[in-house]
This record gives C-alpha cells, sequence and structure tokens, in this order.
C-alpha cells in the first residue's frame, strides 16, 4: 500500500475546498516550502455541486444596500436559529471574498455603467447577487481550478474516494483511499483533515444535486466523534424543473427575481394567498406553498410564468434555462409556461464547527455545504451558501496554519471495509417519501424502522464504489431521521404538521 504523508489533506474539490487549497498555497509557510497540502475528489474535478450553482453569490456592494439589511435578511429566512455573530462575521467579510474570487479569475457581469451587474433574489430585501449569467458556479469552479497550481507540495489526486478514516492515538489521521482509476488502495496520513465533501442530496429519490453528494463528510465526522446538528433541515427549491415525472434541471430563483409568477393548473396566481413577499418569499415557504397548492388543486406540477419578461432578459439573462427547457421541454420560455414542483436542493445543518470551521474534534475541519456554521440557521438565505464556503475557507486558513504537528509519530492502525448489498432506490424512496418538505411523527417512525431493518440486514459484498456510497446514504439518512424525531418546532425549513402549527402556510 502506498504511504504518504501532508500537513493538511483536504476532500473535496468544489469552493470549499478549492478555496482552502488556493488559500494555504498563498501562505507565507507554504512559500517557505514548511507545508505540505493535498486535495483529493472522487471524481473529476469539476464534478461538483459548485459547478452547477446558477443564480450565484450574496455580498453587499449596492448604493442603498448595507451590511445590517443582509444580516436581517439572513436571520429572518434562517427564523433566527443563526448565531449571528457568526453572519455579522461572513457578511462583514463578503466584499473582500468577492475580490478574492474576481482575482482568481471569476468574471463577475456587468452592467452598461460598468458595474457590477447584481440581481435581487427571494428573501434579500436589495440587489446583492453576483453573477456569471445563470452559470456562476460554473464561472467559479473553472477559476478555482485553473488557479490551483500543482506542485510537489501541493497535490491534487482526483477520482480518488476516501473509504475510511482513523484518528491514531498520536493525533494523526490515516485516511484509506481508493482509487477508481487504478481500482487499488492506498493510505495517506496528515495532521489536519478538511471535509469539504458537499452536500447530501441523494439521500432524496428528486435531488438537484450532483451524485457525488452522497453525504460523506458527515458519515466520517460523525464516526471519528465530531458533533452532527441539524441533518434534518433540509432546504427544498421551490422550482425544480417538472420533466416526465423527473426533475431534470433547476429553474434559478434569479428567474422569479426578474418578475417570473407561479401559477396554479388553472394559470391562476397563488403565492398571494400564502405570503405578502410573493414569488420572493423565502424558499421554505415558496416551496410549502407550491406543495399546499399542488394538494388543494391535485395536481403533480404547478408553472413558472416568465412570458412577459423581455426577450433581452431572458436572453442576456437567462440563456441556460431558455435552452434546457429547449432542448428537454421543446418550451419557449418567452412564450409558453415552465412546469415546476419543489426539489431537495440544500443540506443547512451537517458537521458542527466553531468560527475557524474546526469540529470538536481537534485538527479535523468541515468546510462548505457539509458544515454547520450557524449562518443559515433553520433555512439558508438564497446565495449565501457559496459565500459560507469561501468565507470558512479564509477563515480556517488562520487555524489550520497554527500549529504543526510532528509527523515522525504514526501509530499502526487496521482499516475495515465495510460494503453491503444495499437497495439504494428503497432508501431514498424511504426518505423522500417520510422526510421531505411536510413530515409528521408516524411517518418519520416508520422510515426509522425501516432504514434500521435496512441496516441489519445488509448482506456484506466485495467493495464497489456505488454500493460503499449506498452504505453512506443509509448511514446519514438514519442519522436525518433521528434528528427528524428530536426537533420539537416547526421552524424554517423544519416541518412536522404533529408539531404546533405556527407557520404559515
Ligand atoms: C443546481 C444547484 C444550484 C445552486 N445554486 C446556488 C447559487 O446560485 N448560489 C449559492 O450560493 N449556492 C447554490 N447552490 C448550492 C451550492 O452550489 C453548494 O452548496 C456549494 O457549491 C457546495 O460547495 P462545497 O465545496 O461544499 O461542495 P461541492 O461543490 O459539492 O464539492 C464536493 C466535493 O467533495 C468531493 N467528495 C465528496 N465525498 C468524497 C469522498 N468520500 N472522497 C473524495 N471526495 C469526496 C466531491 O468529489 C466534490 O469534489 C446550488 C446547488 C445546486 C445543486
Amino acid at each position: 500500500m502506498i504511504h504518504s504523508h501532508h500537513d493538511i489533506v483536504i476532500v473535496g474539490s468544489g469552493i470549499g475546498g478549492l478555496s482552502t487549497f488556493l488559500y494555504l498555497t498563498e501562505s507565507d509557510a507554504f512559500k517557505a516550502g514548511e507545508l505540505s497540502l493535498c486535495l483529493i475528489a472522487k471524481s473529476t474535478l469539476s464534478t461538483t455541486n459548485t459547478d452547477w450553482a446558477q443564480g450565484g453569490i450574496a455580498a453587499v456592494h449596492a448604493i442603498g444596500d448595507d451590511v445590517e439589511k443582509h444580516i436581517e435578511d439572513t436571520m429572518v429566512a434562517g427564523a433566527d436559529v443563526n448565531d449571528k455573530q457568526v453572519v455579522r462575521k461572513v457578511v462583514e467579510a463578503a466584499p473582500a471574498l468577492l475580490n478574492d474570487l474576481i482575482r482568481w479569475g471569476t468574471c463577475f457581469d456587468k452592467n452598461a455603467a460598468n458595474d457590477y451587474d447584481l440581481a435581487q433574489e427571494g428573501g434579500h430585501s436589495e440587489a446583492r447577487i453576483w453573477h456569471v449569467e445563470d452559470q456562476t458556479g460554473h464561472a467559479i469552479q473553472v477559476a478555482l481550478m485553473q488557479s490551483a497550481i500543482v506542485s510537489d507540495n501541493a497535490k491534487i489526486l482526483e477520482n480518488t474516494l476516501l473509504v475510511n478514516v482513523i484518528k491514531d492515538v498520536n493525533g494523526l489521521f490515516h485516511l484509506h483511499l481508493f482509487d477508481v482509476t487504478n481500482a487499488c488502495f492506498f493510505e495517506i496520513t496528515t495532521s489536519k483533515l478538511v471535509l469539504a465533501t458537499g452536500g447530501a442530496g441523494m439521500l432524496y429519490a428528486k435531488t438537484t444535486n450532483q451524485h457525488v453528494a452522497t453525504g460523506d463528510g458527515i458519515f466520517f465526522a460523525q464516526k471519528l466523534g465530531a458533533t452532527i446538528e441539524n441533518l434534518s433541515y433540509v432546504q427544498f427549491h421551490p422550482t425544480g424543473l417538472f420533466h416526465d415525472g423527473n426533475i431534470s434541471f433547476l429553474v434559478t430563483e434569479a428567474l422569479r427575481g426578474a418578475g417570473a409568477v407561479l401559477r396554479n393548473q388553472q394559470g391562476i396566481a397563488f403565492m398571494h394567498q400564502y405570503d405578502k413577499r410573493l414569488e420572493l418569499a423565502p424558499r421554505d415557504i415558496v416551496s410549502r406553498s407550491i406543495i399546499t397548492e399542488m394538494k388543494k388543486q391535485g395536481d403533480a406540477c404547478v408553472w413558472l410564468d416568465a412570458t412577459h419578461l423581455s426577450s433581452e432578459v431572458i436572453d442576456h439573462h437567462f440563456p441556460a434555462i431558455k435552452s434546457q427547457c429547449k432542448a428537454l421541454l421543446n418550451i419557449d420560455i418567452a412564450k409558453e409556461l415552465i412546469p415546476v414542483v419543489p426539489v431537495q436542493h440544500y443540506s443547512c445543518g451537517g458537521i458542527k464547527v466553531d468560527v475557524f470551521g474546526e469540529t470538536n474534534v481537534s485538527g479535523l475541519f468541515a468546510i462548505g455545504e457539509v458544515a454547520s456554521t450557524g449562518l443559515h440557521g433553520a433555512n439558508r438565505l438564497a446565495s449565501n451558501s457559496l459565500l459560507e464556503a469561501i468565507a470558512f475557507a479564509k477563515f480556517a486558513t488562520e487555524k489550520l496554519l497554527d500549529t504543526k504537528h510532528e509527523v515522525n509519530l504514526k501509530a499502526p492502525v487496521h482499516f475495515k471495509l465495510e460494503c453491503f448489498d444495499i437497495d439504494r432506490n428503497q432508501v431514498q424512496n424511504l426518505i423522500s417519501q417520510h422526510a421531505g418538505i411536510i413530515k409528521n411523527t408516524k411517518g418519520l417512525q416508520q422510515a426509522l424502522a425501516a432504514l434500521q431493518f435496512i441496516k441489519s440486514n445488509a448482506v456484506a459484498v466485495s467493495f464497489d464504489p456505488y454500493q460503499f456510497a449506498s452504505g453512506v446514504l443509509l448511514d446519514v439518512g438514519i442519522l436525518l431521521i433521528e434528528d427528524a424525531l428530536r426537533q420539537d418546532q416547526n421552524r424554517g425549513v423544519f416541518y412536522n404538521e404533529d408539531l404546533v402549527n405556527d407557520l404559515v402556510p
């Protein structure tokens, strides 16, 4: 088994992982040759949720906007469950972080006056969303990948799957890795481990997430003894493109920001019945409103109407949505309504970290969607997640660089690799049915019992990356349902109809 050591290993190549890598390579310690880094990604570098982000990244910039308004919007969306100190720290840091993204090569759209062209999204009281057409995440992903220069002291390994982590008695992390291309295992040790493994959308049958979003970071962190919190704070995006009973594409919030209206099957606009902010109410409210309206009418979807927007707005700001709707459904969004339904989108909870992104396990960090930082509270404000990832990459760099462990105190470890024959569809269907937008206690209990039954009856099989990920999903799914059963209040995205119904609708 090949064995190497790095001072810091980062797992994940989205905005969380790559921006951590870049900040570290800009440090004096790295430039002086005193720091070795390694970043790994289980698929290609660009296979990330980051690459699929559409709308943009939030930061105060326009005249009339200010930090207090961004803080207030974030707290309102998060139902005040947010950690206000963290919200302030991130929001205040945002403009400088945007400069880092620009410095690394992201060309955000500008307007005719040559200033940044800021969009407004649901829950934001001002236009503060920096974007690159409707493909902001892709532009950021490409810029970060191009800026991440590899060297002897900074390695990047694609198609490398983390399958196990053990912390030895001397505090070193031993990473058991599977080289997907050559189908072989190897080990890396590190003093500091950064989990930037993204979300867990694959827990659900219908999600906007990439296939790599299987909750691996939660799985490993929990085994290492880290605190996991609020996993059941799952955000559903109100407008997944509904296509042959499936969700094939996300229709960005910015389209509603530009004036698109939600209509039921009768063509009647309905958001005014649910919230005075109409289509720009926070996502949890829009999602629950759509589900309630679909139930009322007995419909399989609702419709998003952008036909009154000018072709200039559509062509300039939403070219990807226009071409996807044409390609998948033969719909011209300038003339026809778009069928949409709410779809799993974002994990607000995760591995609990401090203001430097460190967990309660010394040396273990979590950055990006996998982390629970306190920024989002019980619901993420749109376009705050790319921001959170780069903010904590920056904050963590300080602590990642503060001490250096001795490397010659490795204690031997024995990896136990477990892989089971698990029906992933069954797991996803149970979670989708019982831990969706509107939950009830009996359903959650039934799902928990069924998932535990699957776990205790699972048959061991030889290692296979897909089956391994299905086992991870089963374990993380159990954690999510247990978390949902512990929640005693409906707040933000969390809604159990058996709890006191103090939420609208
Ligand atoms: C369709 C879509 C649109 C979105 N739009 C926006 C938006 O407009 N604005 C916004 O702020 N947010 C948006 N989001 C959310 C945002 O994109 C994500 O929260 C963010 O990109 C997550 O970044 P990350 O670095 O944490 O994870 P990701 O970008 O998902 O990267 C995860 C990385 O971890 C690696 N990994 C995972 N497990 C392992 C393992 N076991 N071994 C090795 N590697 C592993 C993966 O290979 C990948 O490289 C959107 C999300 C989606 C899906």
